[in-house]
């Protein structure tokens, strides 16, 4: 099989890349490991309100499973309320619908098939579909590794993750803010309640190996809070885990292909948001590699320098911030001394 621009990963960067090439007429493939794109879902959901400059939510029945007012950061002593205007997803219909628009704007979308090879000198990637059990490779002019956190085939690689748990549990207060929470039992991460309607994501993550706490400890105590104080009820409807990625921006590019999203190291090291960098990262490489096919030259060397400059001081500050003040928060008077220096939502942040 051959096609001009293969795209590894059909989560938000996949899909955006797919949708910016294939609006500009560009042949691509979108392939994802799983059967069905966005499932099972591995995210807490929340974004702000800024991901409608991308993605109009509006548009998207059942996308949103909350509308959310504030953030509330819950340092034990001291509740901080901030204004925190946003969405709790639906990721699954989310990262569907997106795939979705690719595919009627043209993309060709495999699913059930694994990525497991890159030959870089013939431009070809091996794949297995899981379901027919067949191999084949796929030639491509650009290839685009949206393969999320755990990119480990694809050079560059991230560096260091968050491990993170999370349950849906029933929710007993009506909630308009998403919560996060900071506990010494929480060491290197911090812990989430993120209202959808009449149920809640309930979270924590913990960077690992500079945690040794062993996350189930942790998330066991938190479950007990949370569950002391009455927040949400003793049943786990679902329970998920996943990676975040918390070492910052990666090198993003390798030649003739371009990382975006998870992979290319654009979650924020502080908070672990990444789903509207995903979008935004994924549009751009999608654009970037069109704009290689127009003009039979590679232009991913630009594709780097704007993600670099959109992205790599945010990033940059929030690794250091990991760095530095995570490890002074491992008790509860070190929490409330650093948490407005560690938490994007306060001013003191930026100083
Ligand atoms: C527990 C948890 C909670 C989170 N909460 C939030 C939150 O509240 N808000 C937020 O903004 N971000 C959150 N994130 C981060 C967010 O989920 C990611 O930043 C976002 O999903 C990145 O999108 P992506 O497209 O880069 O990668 P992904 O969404 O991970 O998509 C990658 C896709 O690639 C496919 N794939 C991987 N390897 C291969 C292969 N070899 N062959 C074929 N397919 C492959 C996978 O199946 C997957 O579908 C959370 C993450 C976790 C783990």
């Amino acid at each position: 099989m051959k096609t001009k621009v293969a795209i590894i990963g059909a989560g938000p960067a996949g899909s955006s890349a797919a949708i910016a090439l294939s609006k500009k007429g560009i042949p691509n493939i979108l392939i994802d490991k799983r059967e069905t794109v966005g499932i099972p879902v591995q995210c807490a959901e929340f974004v702000g309100l800024n991901i409608n400059s991308y993605v109009d939510l509006s548009n998207i029945p059942s996308a949103v499973n909350q509308k959310i007012k504030f953030m509330d950061i819950d340092a034990g002593k001291n509740i901080y309320r901030f204004d925190g205007k946003g969405y709790v997803l639906n990721r699954a219909v989310f990262d569907w619908h997106l795939a979705g628009e690719a595919v009627k704007a043209g993309s060709k979308l495999l699913t059930s098939a694994r990525v497991y090879k890159i030959n870089r000198q013939k431009n070809s990637i091996e794949v297995l579909n899981a379901k027919e059990k067949i191999l084949y490779e796929i030639y491509y002019d650009y290839l685009i590794a949206a393969t999320g956190p755990k990119n480990g085939f694809v050079s560059p690689k991230n560096s260091a993750y968050i491990y993170a748990v999370q349950i849906k549990a029933d929710l007993l207060k009506k909630l308009d803010s998403v919560i996060c929470y900071f506990r010494a039992y929480i060491p290197y991460g911090y812990g989430w309640v993120f209202p959808k309607g009449e149920f809640a994501n309930v979270g924590i993550g913990i960077e690992k190996p500079a945690s040794d706490m062993p996350l189930s400890l942790s998330f066991d105590k938190f479950l007990s809070e949370i569950r002391n104080a009455g927040l949400i009820g003793s049943e786990i409807i679902e329970k998920t885990s996943g990676l975040v990625p918390v070492s910052g921006l990666n090198e993003i590019i390798d030649g003739n292909i371009a990382l975006c999203g998870d992979a290319a190291g654009l979650t924020h090291p502080v908070t672990g948001a990444g789903i509207l960098s995903a979008v935004i990262s994924g549009g751009m490489a999608g654009d970037y590699a069109a704009e290689s096919i127009e003009a039979s030259h590679n232009l991913f060397e630009d594709y780097k320098e704007e993600l670099k400059s959109v992205f790599k001081k945010p990033l940059f500050n929030a690794a250091k911030k990991r760095s530095e003040l995570y490890p002074l928060m491992k008790d509860a008077s070190g929490i409330e001394e650093n948490i407005k220096r560690l938490w994007p939502s306060f001013d003191e942040y930026y100083k």
